[in-house]
């Protein structure tokens, strides 16, 4: 959070004494501006301050462009400064520039037949949800490295400060702003199992040895999903129920081997995971989704 604010700073008190040199900055601070929103977890920092970042560049580079110096070359009159200047800035582009690039190629499920997704309707809503995990490939989905969880996906909740907990990582649960909230059925189906019996814990202990937890596997047509963490004596539904979308499942919690309260929630089909969206949206790291 603070880096990408002298970023913005830095590109906002330079003269530009030719437009490649603009060009140059300009690239460089919008690729570590988009670094931070592809990669890192806004619901980390807060949301809003990230907006707020985006805006002031924004309007930085409206100003900045209006006063462009006529000259298209790199102008380095002030000796190693300005080489040192440019040098940092090229090598900043080349360091993020792929990463950021790789991370966007995870924003859309990949071609293969046998992976067509299943739509689902968002389980939560009480709020504004973000994407921790999400997406096709493992720099912004960290599941994506398990066969069954390929496109698994963490999901936790803004407070009114953008952010997904008040304190950066606090042991109490109800400081987590997803945590009790109703979870309900992505669609009409079937139940197929129920486990439960585990307890919340306190972050940053985790449950080894039963790592889904509390957790119901709701048939879903041919796929099976699974929503994972919930909380301690919340399911109100047992094996072989019938479900129709929008029932109460139960409540996020935070059981099993999970770091902090949130939704994990996959889809299977044949012990293989297969992509999902949402009212038809992919989501990924990073997604907002209002409720
Ligand atoms: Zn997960």
């Amino acid at each position: 959070m603070i880096l990408p604010v002298l970023f913005v700073i830095w590109f906002h008190v330079s003269e530009f004494k030719g437009r490649a040199n603009f060009i140059l900055q300009f690239l460089c601070t919008a690729t570590f501006i988009g670094y931070t929103w592809v990669v890192g977890a806004q619901s980390w920092s807060s949301i809003l301050i990230g907006f707020v970042i985006v805006l002031a560049f924004v309007l930085s580079v409206s100003t900045k462009i209006r006063r462009l110096p006529k000259k298209w070359g790199f102008r380095i009159e002030s000796g190693w400064k300005d080489i040192t200047f440019v040098i940092t800035q090229s090598l900043i582009l080349i360091l993020f520039l792929p990463i950021v690039l790789f991370g966007l190629m995870g924003y859309s499920i990949d071609g293969s037949s046998d992976k067509s997704a299943i739509d689902l309707n968002f389980p939560l809503d009480q709020g504004v949800y973000i994407v921790g995990h999400g997406g096709s490939n493992p720099l912004i989905n960290y599941h994506n490295v398990h066969d069954i969880q390929t496109y698994a996906l963490d999901i936790s909740k803004l407070n009114f400060l953008g952010i997904r907990a008040l304190g950066i990582y606090p042991s109490e649960l109800d400081k987590y702003a997803i945590f009790g909230d109703n979870l309900y059925s992505p669609c009409d189906g079937k139940i197929l199992k129920v486990d439960k019996g585990y307890e919340d814990l306190e972050p940053p202990k985790r449950g080894e040895g039963h790592p889904a937890g509390n957790h119901v596997v709701v048939q879903c047509e041919d796929a099976e999903i699974t929503l994972a963490h919930m909380k301690e004596n919340s399911i109100v539904v047992d094996t072989l129920d019938t479900v129709e979308v929008g029932d109460l499942l139960g409540k996020v919690g935070n059981s099993g081997n999970t770091t902090e309260p949130h939704l994990h929630i996959h889809a299977a089909k044949d012990g293989k995971g297969i992509p999902v969206t949402f009212n038809n949206r992919f989501l990924v790291r990073n997604s907002i989704v209002w409720k």
